[in-house]
């Protein structure tokens, strides 16, 4: 009898500490909304009407994914390295065209992330009409806390999220100033895929997004969330 083997180690489960559970939280997809805060779609020179538009979204692998603390190389093929801080939608039941009212039987917690970008990768391919991929969709580029269990959390509508360079303030805006609302970003993506346990929703940076570099100590925090940080070494 012939045992079913693979040829190599299959690729592990990316996954992610959980708050006051001895259980990782195990990461099926990552989706990431662009352009969900005014002051950042006009700071990126693309103004959102929300009367006449609907989010869009792009992904990362789950292999791009890195747990807050970590020191990383900056990243090859780019001389401008963005940092994008946002809060993270951990989903923990299964969801295809939800209303709006089922937001809070999907939202497993929330994290505190880092969308990094290479931004002058992403910009190229926005004029050029091609995917964000080089852009966005890179090795390291997904940067998370711990999933924080929604609880008494509820749906969060507002609070503070903000972000540091060593020590400076650079984004402070409040979750208030979400375009679209969880609620409504999870009704709006269950229309195109079967949201599945494991699947995280970076929902949009504020204002305030620029390049680091080497040296560079990122940090940032979502009230009642957590906070996140990354450290950035020299190019390998
Ligand atoms: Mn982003």
């Amino acid at each position: 009898m012939s045992k079913q083997a693979y040829l190599w180690a299959p690729a592990p489960v990316h996954s992610l500490p959980v708050q006051g559970s001895e259980s990782r939280f195990p990461v099926r997809r990552i989706f990431c909304v662009g352009r969900n805060y005014h002051a950042h779609a006009l700071e990126m020179n693309s103004p959102v009407d929300k009367a006449n538009a609907r989010p869009f979204y792009f992904l990362k692998d789950a292999s791009t994914l890195v747990e807050s603390g970590a020191t990383l190389p900056y990243p090859a093929g780019t001389t401008n390295y963005h940092y994008e801080m946002e809060l993270v939608v951990a989903i923990g039941a299964s969801g295809f065209r939800v209303g709006e009212d089922e937001a809070q039987r999907l939202v497993y917690g929330y994290a505190a992330g880092l969308d990094m970008t290479r931004r002058d990768l992403q910009l190229t391919a926005r004029e050029q009409g091609r995917p964000w991929d080089l852009g966005k969709n890179f090795e390291n580029s997904a940067i998370c806390s711990e999933i924080i269990p929604q609880g008494e959390l509820g749906i969060l509508a507002s609070g503070s999220i903000a972000l540091q360079v060593n020590g400076t303030a650079k984004q402070s805006a409040d979750l208030g100033q979400l375009i679209w609302t969880i609620p409504e970003l999870l009704a709006d993506l269950s229309q195109f895929y079967h949201l599945e346990p494991g699947d995280l929703i970076y929902t949009g940076t504020p204002e305030g997004v620029g390049p680091v570099q080497p040296g560079d100590r990122i940090t940032g925090q979502i009230h009642k969330v957590g906070s996140v940080a990354l450290t950035i070494a020299a190019a390998e």
